[in-house]
């Protein structure tokens, strides 16, 4: 029997698994299928207080696992495949088949990429993707595409001028959605072309079914163009990861996030089970308040446990 388990390794789960962890709980984290969350994808974080010269998302969810480490938490680099929760009584079935039981539970199950375009999926691999960090190199002195305008596609956009000859931002609206720090470096990038008022159709391939351009089409005119490139970044938003939780009688709202008891608190509708980060945060999703909510779902559990360590009969 662990004490508390908690699914994901990304700033809210890191964050729980430290306040827990110095709490004597030795916490045991399930990395999951993307060890440390989205944030290991973002080249530069600058808006992380205590970084005054920024960090890599890598190096930030890095150095938070192993802070949690260093209290006595277990990271396991494994996903669950399946969740049953009853008061004391959780049960976490992982993917090679092993059952973990747990008496708390905290929920930082994170986000991932949201598609944008119909035929996405078949082009992974073949000039599409989702982080510049990972990809960008492979796009050397090439023409890439970015769709989105917002942080993420601008700060996609930027790194990808570090390697590509021409990088083409297709946005479906005439103003940027993104924080104005990024708009405006964008804005006075002379590698960045940008394409307003412009919605993503579908992707040209080449002969050998790799990515040979986006079609898009104006919003404004009507007009059909294609943009030709050999990659393209798709950052149209995230969607939280919380098809685990479907019928586990966790209450998610009708975007798919966790619903909070209490929005300044951590508790979900089930005792002993909490939530923190991006997949209970339609707002915000920030790593710093990512961070911030672990936090208290850390401390939400050491205390719903220390509770009913305390009542009688109780061991
Ligand atoms: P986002 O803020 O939701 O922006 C999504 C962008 O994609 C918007 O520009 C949106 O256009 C566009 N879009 C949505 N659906 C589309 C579609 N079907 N076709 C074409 N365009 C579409 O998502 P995000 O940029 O991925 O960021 C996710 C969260 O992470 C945000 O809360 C963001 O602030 C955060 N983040 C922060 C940082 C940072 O602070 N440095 C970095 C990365 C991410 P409209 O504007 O027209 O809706």
């Amino acid at each position: 029997m662990e004490r508390l388990v908690i699914l994901g390794s990304g700033p809210a789960g890191c964050a729980a698994a430290i306040y827990a962890a110095r709490a004597g709980l030795k916490p045991l984290i399930l990395a999951g299928m993307q060890p440390g969350g989205l944030l290991t994808q973002t080249n530069h974080v600058e808006n992380y207080p205590g970084f005054p010269d920024g960090t890599t998302g890598f190096d930030l969810t890095d150095a938070m696992a192993r802070q949690a480490q260093r209290f006595g938490t277990t990271l396991k680099f494994q996903a669950a495949t399946k969740l049953a929760f009853s008061p004391h009584n959780n049960r976490i079935l992982l993917d090679d088949g092993t059952e973990l039981v747990a008496e708390s539970v905290v929920l930082a199950l994170g986000s991932r990429h949201r598609l944008g375009l119909p035929d996405e999926k078949q082009f992974l691999g073949k000039g599409l993707s989702y982080c510049a960090t990972c990809d960008g190199a492979f796009f050397r002195n090439q023409s890439v595409a970015v769709i989105g305008g917002g942080d993420m596609a601008l700060e996609e956009a930027l790194a990808l001028t570090a390697f590509a000859s021409e990088v083409h931002v297709i946005h479906r609206r005439e103003a940027f959605s993104a924080t104005k720090i990024l708009a405006d470096r964008v804005l006075a990038e002379p590698k960045i072309r940008i394409h307003w008022n412009c919605l993503p159709l579908g992707l040209e391939a080449t002969e050998t079914g790799r990515v040979a351009g986006v079609r898009i089409q104006s919003t404004t005119s009507s007009e059909e163009t294609l943009v030709s490139c050999t990659g393209v970044f798709v950052a149209v938003g995230v969607l939280p990861n919380t098809e685990l939780l479907e019928g586990t009688g966790i209450l998610l709202d009708e975007q798919g996030y966790i619903k909070l008891r209490d929005a300044a608190r951590s508790l979900t509708n089930l005792q002993g089970v909490f939530a923190a980060g991006d997949c209970a945060d339609p707002t915000y999703r920030q790593a710093i308040v990512a961070a911030g909510m672990g936090a208290k779902a850390g401390m939400d559990a050491v205390h719903f446990l220390s509770e009913t360590d305390n009542q009688p009969g109780q061991k």
